[in-house]
């Protein structure tokens, strides 16, 4: 990965490419090269939406090679959610070709200078934009088909639907799946605004002719990837309960917990949770003929993903993730696999995120717009999105947004982004995450259900605030730099928390890779690294201490069944960053 791709939009007489070496950013990829492209070239008091911000789209460290589970690619920019930094990760086949043609970065800088819509094609030739408005307001669905009657069945896309032309702070950048299917999305922070805001509707690469990345040592990478493999396939969440039933797998898990956030975070057990669990939904999906166990790209062992087909055996969605069940299932008070598949099909057609979907159909609930439980309701809010009417407008700006609008005091957000599938009381390990991670409320920013909840990496207790800063901490640390920026899934963290020849063999496919000698305590600096970069950003944007903080209503309401508060102190908050 050698090169990188800028191209500004707002060049007289129209976008201009150049192909550049990546200098100063060479030997560092995913989240790490986004956050200090952003970091150093976007002025932290832009407007999001403006001419000055960037999306810049890195593979990761390891993406294009022959490791397994390589496949996650990075969107960076300054977020017109949160006005912070932001990265937001995606699957989906685009990171390994993108490697695999030797691109560290595609910058999209500018903003055009009238109002066409551009499609940018990549291959072993270079690079060439082309505007093409007959693309104009399509789904996400209907352009990938679009896509593939023009470039054929091999290509893979990254694109934005409606919601991002519409430059709504909740839409996501899609990326096609092994199916040439637009259902692997960077959902957070509004990243598909900021793609809308440069006139691009779609990236389509076609890496044919190229081959893998070649090692610097490969019989070392070949050895460390297979420990690697073994590692995954030995555990029992990488190796037995995600393939077997998706990330749903946590819906009893986490409702057993009391943290399943229910009605809009009103209570953390959801009494219709068995309709909705991952056991129901792989058992509907196989009887249905289709999937419970799938990769979302090629070189995926862990293979947490699935085909959700109607009654009759159409495809409507790949399987809804966890986040997603949760956000339009339990948060809404529906108990309705087939509602909950159709929204989900929504979302990734309009390119808008789910977790953020969920959360604000939920706050509309609460405003009175709908009733909690009436899934053709939800389904009908979430149309008004797509169809960019006032009401869909708001909607599609977020929770946030929408609970200051109809005057909701339970918003839960942080840093105007909504808070996930964990209540931050029944699990006070992810809420110490939620609070402080440079990205606003992100469950993947510094997964402590790990040891709150699974029993991965140690055993804390969740409704106690005693250690849960340390575990958040070394948590955003190792996951900035072992799985952000490496591109691989962070599903492995559970193999790599709990096996510490796991956790090496990482280490090592990076150093017989790049010929390097890194240790545990070089990657730990390079995450320290990631997130000091991130947070000075957001300081100089203006976030201070008082936006590392959950909203009023944790710490003033008991959340059911364990009648509890989030308790740890704003002053231990503030030590999180404090190595
Ligand atoms: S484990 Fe799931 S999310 Fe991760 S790469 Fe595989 S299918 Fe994609």
């Amino acid at each position: 990965m050698d090169k990188i791709i800028r191209i500004n939009m707002g060049a007289e007489g129209g976008p201009q490419i150049k192909e550049d070496s990546p200098g100063e950013y060479a030997g560092i990829g995913g989240r790490a090269l986004t956050s200090a492209i952003v970091a150093k070239e976007v002025p932290p008091e832009c407007n999001p939406l403006g001419e000055d911000n960037k999306l810049v789209i890195a593979p990761g460290l390891l993406s294009g090679t022959t490791a397994a589970m390589s496949g996650r690619i990075s969107m960076g920019c300054k977020s017109p959610l949160t006005g912070g930094i932001k990265e937001a990760n995606a699957g989906g086949q685009p990171s390994q070709m993108l490697a695999r043609l030797g691109y560290a970065a595609i910058i999209l800088e500018g903003k055009p200078q009238d109002d066409s819509l551009y499609k940018v094609e990549i291959n072993k030739d270079g690079v060439k934009i082309i505007a093409d408005n007959s693309l104009k307001m399509l789904g996400n669905y209907d352009l990938i088909e679009k896509m593939k009657s023009e470039y054929g069945e091999k290509v893979s896309c990254i694109s934005i639907g409606p919601a991002g032309e519409m430059k709504m702070s909740a839409a996501s950048i899609a990326c096609t799946d092994m199916e040439q299917r637009p259902t692997r999305h960077a959902g957070r922070g509004g990243v598909g605004a900021v793609m809308g805001t440069k006139g691009v509707k779609v990236i389509v690469i076609d890496d044919t002719d190229c081959k893998m990345r070649p090692p610097q040592d490969p019989e070392k990478f070949k050895e460390a990837n297979k420990i690697f493999v073994a590692g995954l396939k030995s555990h029992p969440v990488t190796g037995e309960g995600l393939p077997a039933f998706g990330t749903n797998v946590l819906a009893n898990i986490i409702n057993e917990a009391g943290g399943y956030p229910t009605n809009n975070f009103q209570m953390g057990q959801f009494e219709g949770v068995s309709k909705i669990s991952g056991e129901t939904q792989a058992e509907l999906e196989v009887a249905r003929g289709g999937l419970a166990t799938h990769g979302c790209h090629r070189g995926c062992v862990i293979r947490c993903s699935g085909i959700f087909n109607d009654k009759d055996g159409n495809f409507v969605t790949k399987q809804p993730e966890y986040e997603t069940v949760w956000a339009h299932g339990a948060n809404c008070g529906i108990d309705d696999l087939d509602v909950i598949a159709r929204l989900d099909r929504l979302d990734d057609d309009y390119g808008i995120d789910t977790i953020e979907m969920g959360a604000t159909v939920a706050v509309a609930m609460e405003a009175g717009l709908a009733k909690f439980g009436d899934g053709e309701a939800a389904i009908n809010l979430i149309k008004e999105v797509g169809k960019g009417s006032h009401l869909g407008r708001i909607i599609g700006n977020g929770a946030a947004v929408t609970g200051q609008v109809f005057g909701v005091e339970r918003v839960p957000v942080v840093k105007r982004q909504a808070i996930p599938a964990y209540d931050p009381r029944a699990i006070q390990g992810i809420g110490v995450t939620y609070a402080t991670t440079p990205m606003g409320a992100d469950h993947t920013a510094g997964y402590a259900v790990t040891a709150n909840v699974l029993g991965v990496g140690g055993n804390i207790d969740p409704l106690k605030p005693e250690g849960q800063i340390e575990l958040s901490r070394n948590l955003q640390i190792a996951t900035a730099a072992l799985t952000d920026a490496t591109g691989l899934c962070l599903f492995i963290a559970f193999a790599i928390l709990d096996q510490p020849e796991t956790f090496q063999a990482v280490i090592d496919m990076l150093n017989a890779f790049y010929g390097r000698s890194l240790t545990a305590d070089d990657i730990t600096e390079m995450g320290k690294t990631i997130l000091k970069g991130e947070r000075e950003f957001n300081a100089r944007a203006g976030l201070t201490a008082q936006h590392d903080r959950l909203p009023e209503f944790f710490h003033k309401e008991a959340l059911p069944p364990h009648n509890v508060t989030f308790q740890v102190k704003d002053e231990d908050l503030d030590q999180v960053f404090n190595w």
